[in-house]
């Protein structure tokens, strides 16, 4: 699967390639993360499927 990876801008929304550091239309350096189907664990790294609470490899609590 080839999926081409961006990311869109937290200021102005321009969508912006997924290895870019800051946003082209604004020179803003934050991004929304996309997160289509996964959350990833802020304190392990690990992949958590959408809807849960907590993640499942270390029991950390999974912000929405
Ligand atoms: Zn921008
Ligand atoms: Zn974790």
């Amino acid at each position: 699967m080839n999926v081409l990876r961006m990311k869109q801008c937290i200021k102005c929304y321009a969508e912006n390639d997924d290895h870019v550091a800051i946003c082209r239309a604004c020179n803003s350096t934050k991004f929304i993360m996309e997160k289509e189907s996964s959350m990833r664990c802020p304190a392990c790294g690990a992949e958590n499927e959408e809807g849960h609470d907590m993640c499942y490899s270390c029991g950390h609590r999974l912000d929405r």
